[in-house]
Order: C-alpha cells, then structure tokens, then sequence
C-alpha cells in the first residue's frame, strides 16, 4: 500500500491505441506520442506494450527520450519530433533514432553528417503551416530544393502540427492543410515522394479530420484516453477512449471543526457549519495542482468530496461532513471514478483553469507508479 500512487492499465492503453487504428484505418500508421514519460504513464511500459500491440512508430520530444527506450529494448522506429540540437546529433545516429528537422540549415548540416559517416540517415522533415513555433518556413521551390540536394539522407517523412487542431470556429486547420498539400505537391514535382505524410495528432482523429491523416497520425493524449474539448461547430467525436490511469491517495486524519474554523494557509476557507475535515496525503509536491484550492475534488467511499482551504505541498483539506462512511486510511481517488462517480483530468484542469494535458504532465515524481 503506497501513501500516493497511480495505477495504470496497460489494457486500456492497448485499447485506445486500437481505437485510435480504426478511426484512421489500416492504410494510415499510428505514432503514439510518448514525450514526457508517456504524459507521466511511465514511457518505458508504454513502449513495451506498444510493440507488442503492433505499433510501428513511437514519437518523443528529444534524444534522451529515445535512448531510454533503446535502452529497455524498444526496437520500433523512434520519431524525436523536439530537439536537433548539435550535441544530440551523435545519440540519434548511434541509438537509430529517426530525428524531426525543423530548417533547411539543419538539413544541410545532417546532409554533412550522413556525408562523413558514409550513410544514408532517414529524417522527417517539419514544415510550419502555420502554427508558428519549430518548422520550415520557406518556398516551395527553396524546400523542393534544399530536399533534393540532401544526397545522403532519405526523406522519409514530411510532417507539420496544428495549432488550432480542436477549434472549428477558425478556418486555421483548413489553411495548414492547404499549404501542407501545396508543399507535397511542390515535392513531387522535384521527384520527391516521402511515404509518411504526417499532420494529426489527437484532436484530428477524435474529430475525424480525414483530410489530415495523410499517411500517418501522431496521437499522445488520445492513447492515454482523454480528448481536448472541442470550439466551436465540431464533428461528433468518433473516438471510444477511456482513461488509463487513476491515481490515489489516503485519508490520513479526520477531525471534527467548530462552525466558524478556518482552514488551511492563508485561512482561505472558513467552516459555515461543523464540519468533518478530512486531511489527505496528497499535495502540489505530488502535481495536484495549486490553482485547485477551494475548487477542486476528490472522491472518497464513492462521493465527490470538495477540496477546501489551500493545496499544501504534502497535503490537502476536504470536506466529508457529506460523506458518512469515511474513515482514517480510506483510499481517496484523486483522479479516477468509483461506481458512477467520476472526476478524471479534464475535471481537475476545469477546476484549476488550465488543460487536461498538464494535470497529467504535472503528476509528481514521487507518485509511485502501480500497472495493472
Ligand atoms: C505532443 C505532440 C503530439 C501529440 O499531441 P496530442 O494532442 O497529445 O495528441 C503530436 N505532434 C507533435 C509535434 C507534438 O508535439
């Protein structure tokens, strides 16, 4: 029994990574996006049941992403989408890590690197349509170009990324699409036909973009199975995905406070009537996050329980006046559902005024990690 823990179904994650295959198809490749310790589900576990589900591609942000996963023995194809910094060049050729390149300097310096090795090394190539942070801004003629006189690398992808991916008030996604087709074409022209066109991440296939799976999608939040809400006039979501992860904790002490009682740093919360506190082991050192002071919840014998006063670092304070059964050392479900109550990331990143993707990002190193 641990103090705080997440537990982890491998099952669920299969199950979403094989939802996510049937929206696409099975002409499109799936990518699951792994950066960031597989959005904190452990990256190493993920990868592993990953392979053994079928994938072909995994995606991370950097190098050392990458070797971690080399390293347990992940023999699929590693895309590293984030960095192609100079010292990171040698972990990508050594480790067979496939990298993202974001300039068409870039490329002419692993063209170089390829060239002193005497090899061939496969890249991506990332183009910005439009969402304005890594990726090529340049002509058609200046890509089909600097494309065509890498010799010694084999451009095997050609990617760029939504930034409005969920949002169907704005044409932007439509607009990225159109320049990215452009580019294929321009490609094409020169001679250049890179088999993996890749533009899609979660949202695209959860909103069924059809125009933008190209050849291959690069799902992350979808696989630990949540979906951004949607802006705007949005297509019905096609996507069946189910959390994979619920994370736990433990009453620690329950007591009894006068009406009129404050509670916690800064004496935010003030009892209206007597109340049962219930202090959990729990707190921002673990990533609840502070902006659920006096907003958020917690389940506890199966009733929501609100979160009253401030988040501490170890701990935080509830109210269970409401919930009768509690007692010391029950488990409190921090995030998850018991019966038919739930309170899962996209609660928590209402509650705290931010988005599903950094609740789950933000859980806590010394969470212990249970699979299940
Ligand atoms: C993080 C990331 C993804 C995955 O995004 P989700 O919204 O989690 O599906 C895909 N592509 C790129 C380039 C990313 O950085």
């Amino acid at each position: 029994m641990y103090r705080i823990c997440v537990e982890i179904s491998l099952d669920q994650l299969a199950a979403n990574y094989h939802a996510v295959q049937k929206v696409v198809g099975p002409d499109v490749a799936v990518a699951p996006v792994l950066k960031a310790d597989a959005y904190r589900h452990g990256s190493v576990e993920v990868a592993h049941r990953l392979q053994a589900e079928g994938a072909h591609w995994l995606a991370v942000s950097n190098a050392e992403e990458g070797v971690v996963l080399r390293e347990s023995g992940i023999r699929l194809r590693i895309l590293v989408m984030g960095d192609f910094l100079p010292p990171e060049r040698d972990a990508l050729v050594e480790y067979s890590l496939t990298p993202v390149i974001h300039s068409l300097e870039r490329l002419k310096e692993y063209d170089r690197l390829a060239e002193s090795l005497e090899r061939t090394l496969p890249c991506h190539l990332k183009l910005d349509t439009g969402m304005g942070r890594l990726g090529i801004r340049a002509t058609c003629e200046e890509l089909a170009a600097a494309a065509a006189s890498a010799r010694h690398l084999h451009l095997e992808g050609l990617m760029t990324h939504f930034a409005s991916a969920a949002d169907f008030s704005t044409r932007q996604t439509t607009d990225q699409i159109v320049q990215f087709e452009t580019a294929v074409q321009a490609l094409e022209q020169a001679g250049l036909r890179p088999p993996l066109l890749h533009l899609g991440s979660s949202a695209t296939v959860a909103y069924g973009i059809r125009r933008a799976f190209g050849t291959m999608v690069r799902p992350g939040l979808a696989i630990y199975g949540y979906v951004a809400p949607s802006k705007g006039d949005a297509p019905r979501a096609e996507l069946d995905v189910q959390p994979a992860l619920t994370w736990n904790s433990r009453l620690v002490e329950i007591k009894e406070m006068p009406e009129g009682a404050y509670v916690g740093y800064g004496a935010t919360w003030r009892a209206g009537r007597r109340t049962r506190l219930g202090i959990v082991a729990a707190g921002y050192a673990d990533g609840i996050p502070h902006a659920v002071s006096n907003r958020g919840k917690v389940i506890v014998d199966g009733y929501l329980a609100p979160i009253v006063g401030a988040v501490s670092m170890d701990l935080i304070t509830v109210d269970l006046t409401d919930v009768p059964p509690a007692r010391v050392g029950d488990r409190v479900t921090l995030l998850g559902r018991e019966n038919s109550v739930r309170w899962d990331a996209d609660d928590i990143a209402a509650a705290a005024g931010t988005i599903s993707y950094t609740v789950l990002c933000g859980i806590g190193n010394r969470v212990k990690r249970v699979y299940i």
